[in-house]
């Protein structure tokens, strides 16, 4: 289809009427755009996106590579051994700068991938009408002239014109910093309205606070208002995490540090009367050897390994720091249904005309016989045809067997086997306005044409005392509201979640929900009661917190017994005391002061609204809690904020919720949660790991460099050499422990505390022995081959070979902190056997390989060297071994 001129700009969108925006846009409001506008409107604007968020460019990260306070010492140094005359030094340090870069950079650049990958499957959807219906499409894909259907929760897709709007608010903050959400309505405004007050127009990226709408999309991707603020694309700094950071800093200090000792190296050697050019040499050797440089790196891709491990056990990590953090989670606070219950409810009970009335094989039958079949039957009928009115949920004959909201399904199902066809009933009453179901208010409303005359129906359903309140006069409620509460109470003891239902007929002049809802004064039909049963798998998802030192807290806008009835049924509570409950009136009359001993000691909150669980959030981190806390509501999103962890649901959560998120679980389940936590925990303790195993070669090099210049010894390893051993060793062996399998009894210790050192003193005794034990077999080795009558180029040679087979021989004792080295089962991570062959592969070219023997000064050694070289590795390999024993054994 050839598009006319008027598009894109349709001039002023907010001044003329919907009709006219939607004839400029040339599409027609019942059908939507057809497959060939799409395509033509798409080639002409493009795809409804903005430019990739920030993050540095590629030659940024690359420049980034070089501009590291290590790699300009090395290359201030590399010039001073050029200027020096030392070309060949100056050239390998040049060359091993060059290939630290690119290896970093291609470390860096693949954790970037991974982590965008995983960004991509959650893309933004938009239900949008084509070709006659309304189906979900991604974001990306919409185009002007779409119309597209917005909700509460929902990110806004694009700039669009309304075409309807219900009770619609947007928070616009995004864009105008507007915290108040603004009304929307679908009636034009004036033409030079300020942006804030074009209440017409609902703009690309914000967040749909309340009500519903539609409209049709006027500008997509950069032509939208949000595409022209400049600097709205953060997160630059995406791959840094609190612990890169303090790594980061570790390596500034011992950077001085380490600078001011080869300074002293240099000045003791100059002054016991050594050559000045050799101790700069050994300067530099020292500064080289010493410093941690692929650190930072190699915990990048510890960290994003461990994000693709848990993306396969449905946690979508979104903020790296999230997967340590996660290791360290105290408190999980939990939503109730559909993460800690299946979320597929059935009636089973019902509270009509005075009978109580239970669901059984399919057919409803008073509880009490007495109470007979005559009115009270009548009144069930009623209560259900209320509660199939009062509802947007469809029976189908799909997998699920419904459409739309569980709770509702249910009610429709109870419909059915009272005997009542939902459709008919609907049909009978007309629909004329609905006010969706409002967590805060908790209550659905609906106000329909009554069938036998001019009257309106109102219809209400939601939390007995939300309804109860609206039956009362003049704000009082009624006499039999304390029998209604009691029965309610007693089925929420069973654990069921109870709906209470009530109506009104009304004078047909009444048109707005509001309005008859202000009249008060409605008929209470009765209560109806879902069973939604736990998850099966919640339940020793819940034991495994609880033995890892988590506690778990369900927190949910249901009933106090309710929650409380199922929170027993996971296991929430303590060992034979009942469970602790509070509900969001208790948290705010709680005074500041003792809301932290209020939410640590109560496993279940209920009827909570969201700026309470911001509270709780905060109380719980006053204690030192790390706290992850779940939410799918657009009004979650600060508590989720707030949160170390915050958590969404993928299935059932907003984008709001998402966006405000750390990690989404795609399967909106709990045991999720305790799986991330579990992965969380195993990520950390491979970057231990492979600290203690990387930390003893920088030790155990600088040591080398520093005895040699005290006791005025030759340096068994020159600066080209000590870079070799860190560059390669560290890829070829270190990395190979991010690859190892969890420890077993993981989830049976307590959780880390983060404010702890990475490494405590037993760790860094051990990487200080090892350091030792390099620096003793190095030397040792070293002497024996030059006594043995080796050149000095072999003996080096063998020194360089002591470092890389030790540390090969550790890194089978690093796999584990506690256990044997020989009781692990190299299965459980092949990697190490590889990463072992190809380090002692590149040791064979570095050693026979004439261009890099050459380059690096090495030279070929017989087999008695390698024997002593092999010897070193077992020895050293059973003294770490037998220190882990004593470790253990403390
Ligand atoms: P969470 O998911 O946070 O664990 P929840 O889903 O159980 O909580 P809400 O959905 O906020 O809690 O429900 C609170 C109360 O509102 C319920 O106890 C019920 O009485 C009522 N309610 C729930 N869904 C509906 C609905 N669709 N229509 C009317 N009332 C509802």
């Amino acid at each position: 289809m050839p598009l006319s001129p008027p598009l894109p700009a349709v001039p002023a969108p907010h001044a003329l009427p919907a009709d006219a925006v939607l004839a400029a846009l040339d599409v027609d409001p019942g059908a939507g755009l057809d497959r060939d506008a799409v395509a033509a409107r798409r080639r002409r604007f493009g795809e409804n996106a903005l430019r990739a968020p920030g993050g540095p460019g590629p030659l940024r990260r690359l420049a980034g590579q070089f501009l590291q306070p290590l790699v300009l010492l090395l290359l201030a140094a590399a010039a001073a051994s050029f200027f020096l005359g030392h070309l060949l030094d100056g050239g390998v340090i040049c060359a091993v700068v060059a290939v630290n870069a690119a290896l970093g950079y291609a470390q860096e650049a693949k954790a970037v991938t991974a982590l965008a990958a995983l960004s991509r499957t959650m893309v933004a959807t938009a239900e949008t009408l084509r070709e006659g219906a309304f189906t979900v499409i991604p974001a990306a894909e919409l185009v002007p002239g779409d119309i597209v259907r917005l909700r509460a929760g929902d990110r806004v897709p694009a700039d669009m014109r309304l075409l309807a709007a219900k009770s619609l608010r947007i928070d616009e903050s995004a864009l105008t910093g507007e915290s108040v959400p603004a009304d929307k309505v679908a009636a034009p405004v004036a033409a030079d309205a300020p942006l804030a007050e074009r209440a017409c127009l609902a703009f690309a990226a914000t967040a749909v606070a309340h009500g519903a709408g539609s409209g049709v999309v006027v500008a997509t991707g950069h032509d939208a208002e949000i595409g022209r603020i400049a600097d709205l694309t953060a997160g630059a700094d995406a791959l840094a995490t609190p612990l890169t950071r303090a790594i980061a800093r570790f390596s500034t200090v011992l950077l001085a540090a380490i600078l001011a000792l080869a300074g002293v190296c240099f000045a003791v050697g100059v002054w016991r009367g050594e050559p000045a050019q050799a101790m700069f040499m050994a300067a530099v050797a020292l500064a080289v050897g010493a410093i941690p440089e692929g650190l930072p790196a190699a915990v990048t891709v510890i960290l994003a390994i461990g994000v693709s491990r848990m993306a396969a056990r449905k946690a979508v990590i979104r903020h790296l720091p999230a997967v340590e953090t996660l290791g360290s989670t105290t408190v999980v606070c939990s939503d109730k249904t559909g993460t800690l219950t299946v979320n597929r409810m059935t009636a089973t009970e019902a509270l009509a005309g005075g009978a109580l009335w239970r669901l059984t094989d399919g057919a409803f039958a008073p509880d009490a016989p007495a109470s007979g079949d005559g009115p009270a039957r009548e009144a069930l009928e009623a209560l259900l045809a209320g509660a199939t009115l009062c509802n947007a949920a469809v029976l189908t004959d799909t997998a699920d067997g419904f459409a739309g909201d569980p709770t509702e399904a249910a009610l429709l199902a109870a419909a059915r086997a009272a005997g009542l066809d939902p459709e008919r009933v609907r049909a009978a009453h007309p629909r004329l306005a609905e006010e969706p179901f409002d967590a805060a208010r908790m209550c659905m409303s609906t106000l329909h044409a009554r069938p036998d005359g001019p009257g309106r129906v109102l219809c209400v359903k939601g939390a007995t005392e939300a309804v109860l309140a609206l039956c009362g006069e003049n704000g009082r409620e009624p006499a039999f509201a304390a029998d209604v509460r009691r029965a309610a109470e007693a089925m929420a003891g069973r654990g069921l979640r109870v709906l209470a239902v009530a109506r009104r007929e009304l004078p047909p002049e009444v048109a707005a929900i509001e309005d008859a809802l202000r009249r008060g004064g409605l008929a209470f039909l009765g209560l109806a009661a879902l069973l939604d049963p736990p998850r099966p798998e919640a339940v020793p998802a819940v034991a495994a917190c609880r033995r890892a030192g988590v506690m778990v807290k369900m927190i949910t806008g249901d009933h106090k017994a309710t929650a409380a009835a199922i929170a027993a049924q996971l296991g929430l509570g303590e060992a034979g005391a009942p469970i602790a409950a509070a509900t969001g009136a208790d948290i705010d009359a709680a005074p500041e002061a003792d809301l932290p001993g209020l939410a640590a000691r109560t496993q279940v909150f209920a009827r909570v609204a969201p700026e309470q669980k911001l509270r709780l959030v905060r109380a719980l981190q006053s204690l030192g809690h790390v706290v992850a806390m779940t939410g799918d509501g657009v009004n979650d999103a600060p508590a989720l904020r707030q949160a170390d962890i915050g958590v969404a649901m993928g299935r059932g959560g907003t984008e709001a919720a998402k966006e405000a998120a750390d990690m989404v679980l795609t399967d909106d389940n709990f045991a999720t949660i305790a799986a991330a936590v579990e992965e969380g925990r195993g990520v950390f303790d491979n970057l231990v790991k492979f600290l203690v195993w990387t930390l003893p070669t920088n030790l155990g090099e600088g040591l080398v460099v520093l005895c040699a210049v005290l006791f005025g010894l030759p340096l068994p390893m020159s600066p080209g050499q000590i870079l070799w051993i860190n560059m390669t060793t560290a890829g070829s062996l270190g990395l190979m422990l991010a690859f190892e399998p969890r420890e077993p009894g993981i989830m049976e210790r307590p959780p880390r505390d983060p404010r702890r050192p990475i490494l405590g003193w037993a760790l860094a005794r051990r990487v200080t022995l090892m350091g030792l034990l390099l620096l003793a077999a190095s030397f040792g080795l070293y002497e024996w081959e030059l006594a043995a009558g080796g050149s000095e180029a072999q003996a080096r040679t063998v020194a360089v070979n002591v470092f890389v087979a030790m540390g090969a021989a550790y890194l089978l004792s690093c796999r584990s902190l506690s256990r044997p080295a020989l009781s692990l089962p190299l299965s459980g991570n092949p990697y190490v056997l590889w990463g072992m062959a190809g380090a002692m592969l590149l040791q064979l070219a570095f050693t026979y390989a004439p261009p890099l023997r050459d380059v690096f000064g090495a030279a070929a050694i017989g087999a008695a060297s390698w024997l002593r070289v092999g010897g070193a590795a077992v020895a050293g390999f059973c003294v770490m071994e037998a220190e882990k024993a004593l470790y253990r054994r403390a």
